[in-house]
């Protein structure tokens, strides 16, 4: 089960307070890192850019339509989790990355 941890954020790109959310971001389960920052539909201006949908959840997000991070991966993110297109739940990315020199 790959927990999605999603984060919210305001419009000054500081974790939002509830009912402050414009934007998140997510542990991407392919690379394991948050590869990149969504607005949240009606939360910010409409200007032509792709937006989310949000359930209002903060505990257990979903969100759509589907997030593409370009060339890395492609699913949803739905109760708090990451799943693929077929709505299968991603695996768990590995832990953390074996610190750097720690030897094999
Ligand atoms: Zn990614």
């Amino acid at each position: 089960m790959a927990d999605a941890k999603v984060r919210f954020e305001n419009n000054a790109g500081e974790e939002a307070l509830p009912g402050q959310e414009a934007f998140f971001d997510f542990r991407c389960p392919t690379s394991g890192r948050v590869c990149g920052t969504l607005a949240i539909k009606g939360r910010v201006p409409d200007n032509g850019r792709h937006t989310w949908a949000w359930n209002g959840d903060r505990r257990s997000p979903t969100f759509s339509p589907s997030i593409d991070c370009k060339g890395c991966w492609h699913g949803y993110i739905e109760n708090g989790r990451t799943v693929d297109c077929e709505r299968h739940d991603e695996p768990e990315p590995e832990k953390s990355p074996r610190p750097v020199g720690a030897g094999a």
